[in-house]
Formats: structure tokens, C-alpha cells, sequence
């Protein structure tokens, strides 16, 4: 913890994550993720770079340690691997990460890693290009595979693939994903599918609980479990006997880690929201705009910390549901 941090909620959890969505644009139209309702934001209603910057800055005075660009696609926001270089330089900022579709990353992972990113989470629910197709709305898997290529070229270590696991769609594929960690050192994370901006009932025949994925799992071989790591959140680690990589296991439905959130978000259009499966959220750039001063953005983030819910309330039982879609808060 760091003794600085100004940022304790009504619960004690000490938040120092920030998860910044850079944009609510996308190339990819992921089934689980985007509606056909899904329309973007006018250029003009969205955080600038700027604007980025000096609150990510003014978060970091407060106690944020851990920053991760995200969106939408991050890399599709131009001007990014400026903002990172900028973001980089922030005295107090110790992890600065993005999650990325991988579409645009074969171009970019030297220049991102240039400019300080530290660690990098690619998007990959299926090793099969037809599959990729009926996920995504777009046969790139290829090029996917090659930014995770150029990422770890580039140098970045571990690779974080993250994989969310929908029935009767990639569960077929959640044995190869999982072998990958068997040759490879990538660490591939299975993320349970989450009712976001869509009918909770209806998506619930998606829904493949953790201990399933696990379960299916253990059939190829011994899960030996990993010590929690700080920085390592919510992921459940194992690995295979002698496997380079690793496996890890996120149940935020099944199993929800809320007492332990040290997370903050800042969405594309200016909020601060204290919880992703939470519609609740705080305009700060409406302030910033009127320009307001440091002080009074700082207690901004004090109020959406006190907003922050001592769980989340998100079922597939239909007795809540998001409002907001994820590409705007960031996943
Ligand atoms: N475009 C980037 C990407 O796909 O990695 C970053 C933004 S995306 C919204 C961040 C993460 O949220 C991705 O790993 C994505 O798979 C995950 N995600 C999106 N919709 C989800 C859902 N309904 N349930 C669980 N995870 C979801
Ligand atoms: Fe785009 Fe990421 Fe959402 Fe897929 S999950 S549509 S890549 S923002």
C-alpha cells in the first residue's frame, strides 16, 4: 500500500488502479461486447489526450500506482503511444499497461514499448480462424497472432492473453488456449462472460462458470496453484508440470473478488465510475472543462470513491443490469 494514498473507501479497500478508457471506438464488433445498438460518441465528447493526462496525473498524486489503457481499442486512438510516452514520465506511476485486440499491435509493440508500457493483456477467445470470424466480425486472427508475436519481440514479458468463455461458442477452444501455455510463456487468462448492456437472461445460457473451464482442465493434467502475487488481481494462477506459462481463472460472476477491488475507472466520455458492473459514475470532465483546479478534480475522485458499493449487484437472475456499454467504461 502506498502511504500516500488518499484514495480508502467506505469499505477500507485501498484503491491505486485506474483503468482508463481511451476511446469508445472499436475495429472488432465482439459478440459479448457490442450491440448492434452500439453507436459511437462524437469526437467532441470524449476525453482529449490532455485531459488524459492531467487526470491520470492528479489520480497519481493521489495514490494510483497502476494505470491500464484500455477502450474500446486503444490502439485505434490516435496519438496513443504519445500519451503513454507522457503517462510513463508520471513520478509515482509504477505499472502502466494496456489490453488490446492485438489487430493493430504488429505495428506498434516496438513503439509502445519504447515509449514505457510496461506489460501488455491481448484479446484471443479462439485459436480458429472461422471461429475468430464468428466472434469478432472480422478475419484477423492471423493478424492477431502476429502482433502477440511482435509484443513478445518486442519484448514484452509476460504476454497476458485473455480469453472470455461463452457456451456454445469457444468452449471447444479453451483446450488449445490452455496447451498454448504448454510451449509458450504467455500467461492465458479465462474470463467469465459478463450481462453487459445486454438481456441478463438471455445471455445467461452463455454463461460457462469458472470451475467448469477448470474442471475441464485438470482432465489434461495436474493444475499445480501459484502464490498470489501483488499486481496480479483478481486471476486464480495455476500452471502445468514443467509448462513455461501459466493458466489463470477470473470468476467475476461465479465468484465476484469485490473485496479486494482496488479499482477505478475513467470512461471515454469524462466519468469516473467506482465499479465496471455498476452503473453508477461521477462527470468529472464537465469540471475539468469549466476549469476547475487540482483540488477540485481531487474531490471528484473522493466522491466517486464514495460511491463505490461494497459489491457488485450484477446477475444473470435479471434483477440488474448495465446501462452502460463496456467499450465506454473499458473492460
Ligand atoms: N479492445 C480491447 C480488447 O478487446 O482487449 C480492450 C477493451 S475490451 C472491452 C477489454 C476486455 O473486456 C477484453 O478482454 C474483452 O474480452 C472483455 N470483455 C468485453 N465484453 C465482455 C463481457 N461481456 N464479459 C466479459 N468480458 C468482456
Ligand atoms: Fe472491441 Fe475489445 Fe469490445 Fe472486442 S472486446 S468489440 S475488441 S472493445
Amino acid at each position: 500500500m502506498n502511504s500516500h494514498n488518499h484514495l480508502v473507501d467506505a469499505f477500507q479497500r485501498t484503491v491505486n488502479y485506474l483503468r482508463v478508457s481511451v476511446t469508445d471506438r472499436c475495429n472488432l464488433r465482439c459478440r459479448y461486447c457490442m450491440t448492434s445498438h452500439t453507436r459511437w460518441l462524437p469526437k467532441g465528447a470524449i476525453l482529449t489526450l490532455e485531459e488524459i493526462e492531467r487526470l491520470v496525473g492528479i489520480g497519481v498524486g493521489l495514490g494510483i500506482t497502476k494505470v491500464r489503457l484500455t477502450g474500446g481499442e486503444p490502439l485505434c486512438r490516435k496519438g496513443i503511444v504519445d500519451l503513454i510516452a507522457r503517462l510513463s514520465k508520471l513520478n509515482g506511476l509504477q505499472d502502466l499497461t494496456l489490453t488490446t485486440n492485438g489487430t493493430l499491435l504488429a505495428q506498434k509493440a516496438a513503439a509502445l514499448k519504447e515509449a514505457g508500457l510496461r506489460r501488455i493483456n491481448i484479446s484471443l477467445d479462439t485459436m480458429d480462424a472461422a471461429g475468430f470470424f464468428n466472434i469478432t466480425g472480422l478475419n484477423l486472427l492471423d493478424t492477431v497472432w502476429q502482433g502477440i508475436v511482435q509484443a513478445a519481440a518486442a519484448g514484452f514479458n509476460p504476454i497476458k492473453i485473455n480469453c472470455v468463455v461463452m457456451r456454445g461458442s469457444n468452449e471447444d477452444q479453451i483446450v488449445p488456449l490452455a496447451e498454448l501455455t504448454r510451449s509458450q510463456p504467455f500467461h492465458v487468462r479465462f474470463i467469465e462472460y459478463m450481462p453487459i448492456a445486454v438481456d441478463p437472461h438471455s445471455a445467461k445460457s452463455r454463461f460457462v462458470p469458472m470451475a467448469d473451464v477448470q474442471q475441464r482442465l485438470e482432465k489434461l493434467g495436474a493444475l499445480i496453484p501459484l502464490p498470489s502475487k501483488n499486481g496480479d488481481g483478481p486471476a486464480r494462477r495455476f500452471r502445468f508440470q514443467d509448462a513455461p506459462g501459466e493458466l489463470g481463472f477470473i470468476s467475476s460472476m461465479s465468484e465476484h473478488f469485490c473485496s479486494r477491488c482496488n479499482r477505478i475507472r475513467l470512461t471515454a466520455d469524462g466519468h469516473l465510475r467506482p465499479c465496471l458492473l455498476a452503473d453508477e459514475q461521477v462527470d468529472v470532465m464537465g469540471a475539468l472543462r469549466a476549469g476547475a483546479g487540482d483540488e477540485e478534480i481531487a474531490a471528484i475522485f473522493a466522491k466517486a470513491l464514495a460511491m463505490k458499493q461494497g459489491e457488485h449487484r450484477l446477475s444473470f437472475g435479471g434483477n440488474c443490469q448495465l446501462r452502460t456499454k463496456m467499450t465506454d467504461i473499458g473492460g
